[in-house]
């Protein structure tokens, strides 16, 4: 009996590991031809600064609209492009259409802000990003100081020595740097003095325990003095609340990203904002 049920319980998993790997494989198929036929668009989400509430900042958010799937998060095909090398292609796409809007709309007027583009390891790994980003902003004549690079703690810990070089170049360059998801890494804070950073983004996952106990509250705040002694600009990702608020600006948080601000919406609707 015990057998039995065992076998059961293994084909449904066998059948659910095929079918997810249909998927992926049949995504990864698809996302080849999409980047041709142009279903990849940017999502923009405003970042708000804390001391006068202003609008000063915004975060590039990848979408796809799939012709029969509708309109797919990152979540569920960025992995994928990773794992075939098509985030290359992608994040390219990504970088020059970023750049590209962000100067159209300097050129229509509107007061110039930083926009950030999210950086995958794998193009952090590539030969040449740093030729090929100065090439996008000298192509689309964006000046650096408005374009912000995202990375990720583990992008930086591969090779530490490799990623100062490049991060040294980019900075020099005159681009801003971010180390995203701050905290839910493993590396060693050894490395966020050694990395010539701008900004450091508090995790989505601590903002959620802010006020949940004291030790949420205590993590943030160290968090955000830890950035203000590196001296860096410190902003808090997901803020959901009112709550969670009033407490980062309590706690001396610079810039504020999250739902309760403003969610990530398409380039026509961001411009309402400026
Ligand atoms: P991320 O860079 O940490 O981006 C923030 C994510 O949190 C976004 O999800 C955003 O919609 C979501 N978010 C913002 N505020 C809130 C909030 O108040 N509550 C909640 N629950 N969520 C909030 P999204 O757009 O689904 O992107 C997920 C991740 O995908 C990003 O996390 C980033 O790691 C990656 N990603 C997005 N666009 C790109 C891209 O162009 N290139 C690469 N390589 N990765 C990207
Ligand atoms: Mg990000
Ligand atoms: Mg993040
Ligand atoms: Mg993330």
């Amino acid at each position: 009996h015990v057998k039995a049920e065992g076998r059961n319980s293994y084909s449904f998993y066998t059948r659910d590991l095929n079918e997810r790997l249909a998927e992926r494989l049949s995504l990864q198929n698809e996302m080849r031809r999409a980047l041709e036929r142009q279903e990849f668009l940017l999502y923009y989400q405003p970042q708000y600064r804390l001391s006068d509430g202003q609008f000063c900042g915004m975060e590039a958010l990848i979408r796809w609209q799939h012709p029969e799937r509708g309109l797919l998060l990152p979540g569920s095909f960025i992995s994928i492009a990773e794992d075939s090398g098509l985030i290359l292609a992608l994040g390219e796409w990504v970088l020059r259409s970023a750049c590209a809007q962000n100067k159209f709309w300097q050129d229509m007027g509107y007061p110039p802000l930083r926009l950030a583009v999210n950086l995958s390891a794998r193009q952090f790994r590539q030969k040449n990003l740093v030729e090929q980003i100065s090439q996008i902003l000298e192509e689309t004549g964006l000046d650096p100081q408005w374009l912000v690079l995202e990375i990720t703690e583990s992008i930086s810990m591969e090779n530490v020595v490799a990623s100062v070089e490049i991060l040294q170049k980019l900075k020099n360059m005159g681009i801003h740097l971010a180390i995203d998801d701050f905290g839910t890494g493993f590396s060693s804070l050894s490395y966020l003095s050694r990395f010539t950073l701008n900004t450091l983004k508090i995790d989505r996952s601590f903002v959620s325990i802010l006020d949940k106990s004291a030790g949420g509250h205590a993590i943030v705040l160290t968090i955000i003095q830890l950035a203000k002694n590196l001296g860096l600009n410190v902003l808090a990702e997901g803020v959901e609340t009112r709550v969670q608020l009033d407490h980062l600006r309590s706690m001396g948080c610079d810039e504020v990203q999250g739902f309760l601000l403003g969610k990530p919406v398409p380039k026509e609707e961001i411009v309402s904002l400026f």
